[in-house]
C-alpha cells in the first residue's frame, strides 16, 4: 500500500448532488467526527510509517482528503501537516496532496500547504453552467467564482508549485467541448475525468439516443484535445492508451494493476477506497483501525486483497475480453450488482469499449506537415507520416509513443517466435506457450520488460553465453507463469549466484557453485528448494508511473559503462528522490518532452559512477525504455540525462520501423561534438538527442549566460550535425522528412529568441 487518503474532515462546504459521500448508499459520514483528531493523525503517520520500513517502500503519497479538507483552516492543517510530517518523512520520503473543492483556498492556506510541500487536485467540472448543475452550496448558489478564484491563487507564480492538477466529474448533459476548453482554460497541469458513480443497481443517467452517451461524450474530449495538441495530460485517456504492462496510469479507474490505496476516516477507521459507498452502505468497511491494525492487517482483508489479483480479480466476461488489459474491469465499485456482487463487468462496459476503440482510431497528430513539409508523391500510409513528423518534431506525444510500444512489443514477440523455432521441445517452451494460451497477458508482461529482446537478441546471435540464454528461456516462462496465477514447477540457470524472474526480481541462492536451482509456483506464490534471499524488484514513482529500479536483471549489464549491483534500500531512497526533483526539472525547463519521458523512460538502471565524477547515461536500441544512468549529483542532472537518453530511445524505435539512413551509405561523416568523423546514423542520433538537450537549456538560459552558453553549443552542435547529413545523400526520404521536422523546431526557437 503506498497511497493513503486521510479524511480530515466529514463535513462539506458545498452540498453537490452527485456527491458519493453523503448522497451515494453509504451514510457512515453521519456517525464520524467532523474533525480528525491529532492523536488520530499521529497513529495514522506512525502507522504508514511502520508500513513503509517493513515493505522499504521508496514513498509513499498521503492525500487529504474530506468532505472538503480546508475546513480545517490554515492553523489546524499546519498541526494536521506537521503530525504527519513528524511521523512518516524520517522514515520514508513523503509526498503530500491535497483534493479539494478550492472555495476556502486563501493565501494564508497556501503558505501552511507551500511550507509542507503539499501539492492540490482541485474538483471542477468545467464551465459555469456544467459546474453549477451539480456543485453548488446547500442554498442552491453557484460555487463556481469561487473555485476559479482558488485556481487563479494557484496558477500565481508563488503557489504555482502546489497545483496538481483538476479532477472533473463527467454528466453527459453539458456540452463536452465547453467543458474541455473551460478546464484548459484553468492551465491545469493534469487533468482526470471522473465518471459519475454507479453500479447495475444504480446505473447512471443514459439519455436516450445512444447505447454509449459517455464514450460519445469523452470521445468528442478526446477528439478536441487531439487537435490542439494534447496541451496537459489527461488520465484517463493516458491510461486507457496504454498498451504494455508498466504504463498502468497511475489510476484505479482502469487497468489491471493492483489497487494500492487505502483510506483512513476522522476516527481513524481503516476503509477501503470511496467509490465502494456508491454500492451499498458499509461497503467500504473494514472494521479496522489505525489505534489497533496495522496496513498489513488492512492489506490482507478481503474486500481490499480482492482488488490486488490483477486479471483473477475480474469476473469470466472480463477476462475474456480483448481489451480488459487496458479496461481492467473499471472502477471496482462500477461493477456492483446485488446478488452477484462485484463478480460483473463494469456497469459502463460499452461506454468503456467504445471510448477504447475511439481512442485506437485516434491520428497521432493531426497538426498539418508545415510549409516546405517533403512530399514525396507515393501512396505512404498518412498515420506513418504524422508519426515520423511527430517524433521528428524532437518532441512526441503519448500517443506517438504508445504506437513506438506496440512496435517495439512486437518485435520481441517475432524475436521470440525465432527463439521457439529451436527451443520448442524444452519444457519451458512448452510451459510458455501454455501460459500464453491460458493468460496472455502475463506474457505480455514479460515481454514488455527491456531486457526481453536483449536476451532473445543474444540467444539469436549464438553469443558465449549461448548455453546460459538457453536456458534462461525457463526464467522468462517461470516469471510468466507466476504472473498468470499457475501452478508449475521447473528448474532456473542460476548466473553469477542469482536465479533470476524477470521483471519481478531474483533469488540470490545460497550456495555459490549452484548452477540451477529448483523452483516451486502456486497460484501467484514462488519459492526455491535451495535455501535463497528473495530480492524483489523495487519500483519508483514517477509521477504516478510505476518505473522498476532494475538492478538484478541477467541482461542489463549491455551498456558502454558496467551497472551497479544490487542497491541497498538507502540508495532506492535516494534514487526516488532524484527522480522526484527530476520530474520537477522537467515539467519546469522541459515540459514539452514529459509525455515522451513519462511514456519511453520504462526501466532505471543504476550504473557504477564515474571514478571522475562525470555523468554517465547509456541506452540500448534492444532494451527498448531503459536509462541505465550513474547517480547524478542533483534532480536537474538527472532531468538532462533523462531528456537525452529518452531521444536515443525514441529514436531507437522509429528506426527499427523506417530506414531514415540509407543502409549503402558508406561515407564517415564530421560531428561538432567529436574531433572524429561518425556514420550517418550515429550522427542522427547525436544530433536528435543534442536537440533535447539544447531545448532544456533553451529554458534555463532565460536569466543565466552560462546556461545560455550551454544551449547556444548544443544548437551549433544540431545544426552542424544536420548540415553533415543534407546533401551526402545519406538519408532517405523518410530520413528527409525527419530531419526537415528537426529543422523546423530549431529555427521556431531561433525566431522566438530574435
Ligand atoms: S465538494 Fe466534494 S465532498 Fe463536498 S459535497 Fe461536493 S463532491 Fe462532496
Ligand atoms: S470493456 Fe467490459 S468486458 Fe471488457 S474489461 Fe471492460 S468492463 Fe470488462
Amino acid at each position: 500500500m503506498r497511497y493513503f487518503v486521510l479524511k480530515v474532515h466529514s463535513r462539506c462546504d458545498l452540498a453537490c448532488d452527485h456527491c458519493y459521500v453523503y448522497e451515494h448508499a453509504d451514510q457512515s459520514w453521519r456517525t464520524r467526527p467532523r474533525t480528525i483528531a491529532l492523536e488520530t493523525v499521529r497513529a495514522a503517520g506512525k502507522r504508514i510509517a511502520e508500513h513503509a520500513a517493513t515493505h522499504a517502500l521508496p514513498g509513499v503519497q498521503v492525500i487529504l482528503h474530506g468532505g472538503e479538507p480546508l475546513l480545517l483552516g490554515a492553523d489546524r492543517l499546519d498541526a494536521v501537516l506537521a503530525e504527519l510530517r513528524a511521523a512518516i518523512a524520517p522514515v520514508v520520503r513523503l509526498d503530500l496532496r491535497m483534493q479539494t473543492n478550492a472555495v476556502l483556498l486563501s493565501p494564508a492556506i497556501c503558505d501552511v500547504l507551500l511550507r509542507h510541500g503539499v501539492r492540490v487536485g482541485v474538483s471542477l467540472d468545467g464551465d459555469r453552467s456544467a459546474n453549477d448543475r451539480h456543485r453548488r452550496f446547500a442554498s442552491g448558489a453557484s460555487s463556481h467564482p469561487q473555485v476559479l478564484r482558488g485556481l487563479a491563487l494557484l496558477r500565481q507564480p508563488a503557489y504555482r508549485q502546489l497545483y496538481a492538477g483538476i479532477l472533473c466529474t463527467v454528466d453527459v448533459a453539458g456540452d463536452p467541448v465547453a467543458v474541455y476548453e473551460a478546464l484548459l482554460a484553468e492551465a491545469p497541469p493534469r487533468v482526470d475525468f471522473l465518471l459519475p458513480h454507479a453500479t447495475w443497481d444504480q446505473p447512471p443517467p443514459r439519455p436516450a439516443g445512444s447505447p454509449t452517451p459517455y464514450a460519445d461524450w469523452l470521445g468528442r474530449i478526446h477528439d478536441r484535445w487531439t487537435d490542439g495538441g494534447r496541451p496537459m495530460p489527461i488520465r484517463l485517456f493516458d491510461a486507457l492508451s496504454s498498451t504494455v504492462a508498466y504504463a498502468t496510469g497511475g489510476t484505479e479507474a482502469v487497468g489491471l494493476a493492483p489497487a494500492d490505496v487505502v483510506v483512513i476516516e476522522t476516527d481513524g477507521a481503516w476503509e477501503q477506497a470511496d467509490s465502494l459507498k456508491t454500492a451499498y452502505d458499509g461497503a467500504p468497511a473494514t472494521g479496522f483501525d489505525v489505534f489497533s491494525h496495522s496496513v498489513d492487517d488492512v492489506a490482507g482483508h478481503a474486500g481490499v486483497a480482492a482488488r490486488q489479483n490483477g486479471l483473477a480479480g475480474v469476473c469470466a466476461t472480463c477476462r475474456a475480453c480483448p481489451v480488459v488489459r487496458r479496461c481492467g474491469g473499471g472502477l471496482f465499485a462500477h461493477r456492483y450488482r446485488s446478488g452477484s456482487g462485484f463478480d460483473n463487468p463494469s456497469v459502463y462496459c460499452a461506454d468503456l469499449k467504445a471510448l477504447i476503440a475511439r481512442i485506437d482510431e485516434s491520428p497521432v497528430d493531426v497538426s498539418p506537415a508545415g510549409p516546405g513539409a517533403i512530399a514525396d508523391g507515393s501512396d505512404r500510409n498518412p498515420m506513418s507520416d504524422r508519426l515520423l513528423d511527430e517524433i521528428g518534431s524532437g518532441y512526441g506525444d503519448a500517443a506517438a509513443i504508445a504506437r513506438l510500444v506496440e512496435s517495439q512489443v512486437l518485435i520481441t514477440r517475432v524475436l521470440l517466435s525465432m527463439v521457439g523455432e529451436t527451443e520448442a521441445a524444452s519444457p519451458a517452451w512448452e510451459l510458455l506457450e501454455h501460459v500464453d494460451a491460458e493468460a496472455p497477458e502475463a506474457v505480455a508482461e514479460v515481454l514488455a520488460h527491456p531486457y526481453a529482446r536483449t536476451w532473445a537478441v543474444r540467444y539469436l546471435e549464438e553469443g558465449e553465453h549461448r548455453d546460459t540464454d538457453r536456458r534462461h528461456l525457463a526464467c522468462v516462462a517461470a516469471a510468466a507463469a507466476v504472473r498468470a496465477g499457475l501452478s508449475v514447477e521447473l528448474a532456473l540457470p542460476v548466473r553469477d549466484g542469482l536465479a533470476h524472474l524477470p521483471t519481478l526480481g531474483a533469488f540470490a541462492v545460497a550456495s555459490r557453485a549452484a548452477k540451477t536451482a529448483e523452483l516451486s509456483v502456486s497460484g501467484g506464490e514462488f519459492e526455491l528448494r535451495t535455501g535463497a534471499e528473495w530480492w524483489p524488484t523495487r519500483w519508483l514513482d514517477a509521477e504516478g508511473e510505476r518505473v522498476p529500479i532494475d538492478d538484478t536483471d541477467a541482461y542489463r549489464d549491455c551498456h558502454e559503462w558496467p551497472v551497479a549491483g544490487r542497491l541497498t534500500p538507502a540508495a532506492v531512497d535516494s534514487w526516488q528522490g532524484l527522480l522526484s526533483a527530476a520530474w520537477q526539472g522537467i515539467h519546469r525547463d522541459a515540459p514539452a518532452h514529459s509525455p515522451a519521458v513519462r511514456a519511453a523512460f520504462r526501466a532505471l538502471v543504476p550504473l557504477v559512477p564515474d571514478p571522475g565524477g562525470r555523468l554517465r547515461s547509456a541506452t540500448n536500441r534492444d532494451a527498448f525504455g531503459a536509462v541505465a544512468v550513474a547517480e547524478p549529483a542533483d534532480g536537474d542532472a538527472l532531468a538532462l540525462l533523462l531528456v537525452h537518453e529518452v531521444q536515443h530511445v525514441k529514436l531507437g524505435a522509429v528506426l527499427d520501423r523506417y530506414d531514415l539512413v540509407d543502409s549503402e551509405h558508406r561515407e564517415l561523416l564530421p560531428v561538432p561534438w567529436r574531433p572524429i568523423k561518425r556514420p550517418a546514423e550515429a550522427v542522427l542520433q547525436g544530433a536528435y538527442a543534442h536537440l533535447a538537450v539544447a531545448d532544456v537549456w533553451r529554458a534555463r538560459s532565460r536569466g543565466s549566460d552560462a546556461a545560455a552558453e550551454h544551449y547556444h553549443r548544443y544548437l551549433g552542435w544540431v545544426t552542424g550535425a544536420l548540415g553533415a547529413l543534407h546533401g551526402t545523400g545519406a538519408l532517405t526520404a523518410d530520413g528527409e522528412r525527419f530531419t526537415h521536422r528537426m529543422r523546423e523546431t530549431v529555427e521556431k526557437w531561433r525566431d522566438d529568441h530574435r
